[in-house]
């Protein structure tokens, strides 16, 4: 009997794709190596754990289990709308914010279409592009973050979508306000253009873009955050876009109606009145932020200045052998060569502890390969 190759059944733009490489999970390097006390600082996860509140919610919400969950997210739009001074009708939930950027490529991009995004930029852009079977523009880095002036140089009549991470994930580069004002002005209003802010709190004050505030001036202009990073919520997968309505109202018609389950939606509105532990976590990331950057210049490791909750340090090393043999130690940490960061490894910031026993391990890591070099 010939068999099918299911293969060439798939879209071409499908074929294309590479399987996501997400961080190794703690238990399967436990299994492996036969570990315990592993540290995982390999998906930017937040390391104050979940908040006391949240957690209380949670366990509330499980005797609802049996019933579907609010199709329309109905009091999490309402926190967030008040929170942000938006209409509840702008504001689209999904599975994680990555949801959100799929809802938005699957509404507005198709095959003729091009997508521009930066070099080194967060992996899904490309992903969901090529899904589509479209052509994605990865604009060349400058120095690893977005060079604005070339994005814009990019669109052509067939660019639709633009997408652009503040900071931006994996470099933690930043765009400043003034820079991205200007840049969302030039841009042509038939181009929907994406401001993914996924590590948005982290952002020191004075720094932070006032993007929302855009939302009345620019119509094509969609902002994308998440409780995965500072909200402590990577597990139970919730984000969300605010825009205009008409663009809401298109995303909504995408989306599925249960795409956000009933623990992750009263979690996530919990997470929202827990001030202090978003507080704490942005806290924590600042002075831990501190504590490596002086380590890795003591160490002379060169790292890319970060505003998010993470530092891509650039080695002389094999990245990879470096990598491996943190993990020999327990350490997780995340290479970034699928990024085109060919000598790079990119850590997310951890509590005391947990930075600690990396540093540590780096240090032995980095010496043992001096040694087998010699
Ligand atoms: C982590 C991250 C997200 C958020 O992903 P979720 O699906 O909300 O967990 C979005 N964009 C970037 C750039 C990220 O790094």
């Amino acid at each position: 009997m010939m068999s099918c190759d299911i293969f060439a059944l798939a879209n071409t733009g499908v074929q294309g794709l590479q399987p996501y490489q997400a961080g190794k999970p703690t238990e399967e390097l436990e299994r492996e190596l036969g570990l315990t006390d592993i540290v995982k600082l390999a998906s930017n996860e937040n390391p104050l754990g979940v908040s006391e509140l949240v957690q209380a919610t949670v366990s509330n919400e499980i005797a609802g289990l049996t019933r579907y969950p609010d199709a329309n997210g109905y009091y999490l739009k309402q926190a967030l709308a008040k929170k942000y001074g938006v209409t509840a009708e702008q504001i689209t939930l999904g599975n994680g914010s990555n949801d959100v950027l799929e809802l938005i490529a699957r509404s507005f991009i198709a095959a003729e279409h091009e997508v521009i995004y930066a070099e080194h930029a967060f992996v899904v852009y490309p992903l969901v592009t090529q899904a589509i079977g479209a052509t994605g523009v990865a604009v060349p880095a400058k120095d690893w973050g977005h060079d604005l002036p070339a994005m814009l140089a990019a669109v052509t009549d067939k660019t639709r979508v633009i997408f652009i991470a503040n900071p931006n994930n994996p470099t933690g580069t930043f765009l400043t306000a003034e820079a991205l004002y200007e840049f969302i002005s030039q841009v042509p209003k038939s181009v929907i253009v994406v401001l993914d802010e996924a590590y948005f709190e982290y952002v020191a004050d004075e720094d932070k873009a006032p993007s929302v505030n855009w939302l009345t001036e620019f119509s094509n202009l969609i902002i994308t955050r998440t409780f995965s990073k500072a909200y402590g919520l990577a597990g139970l997968r919730v984000g969300y876009s605010i825009s205009s309505t008409d663009i809401a109202d298109i995303l909504n018609r995408v989306r599925q109606p249960f795409n956000c389950n009933s623990v992750a939606l009263a979690a996530a509105e919990a997470a929202l009145q827990d001030h202090d532990f978003l507080t704490a976590s942005v806290a924590l990331n600042n002075s831990q932020k501190g504590v490596l950057e002086a380590f890795f210049d003591a160490e002379n490791i060169r790292y890319i200045p970060s505003q998010g909750n993470f530092i891509t340090i650039e080695l002389v090393q094999d990245p990879l052998a470096v990598y491996q043999a943190l993990l020999h130690k327990g350490v997780i940490v995340r290479p970034v060569m699928g990024y085109g960061l060919t000598q790079h490894l990119r850590v997310s910031i951890g509590n005391e502890n947990e930075n600690r026993t990396f540093m540590t391990a780096l240090v032995d890591v980095l010496a043992g390969l001096r040694q087998t070099e010699q």
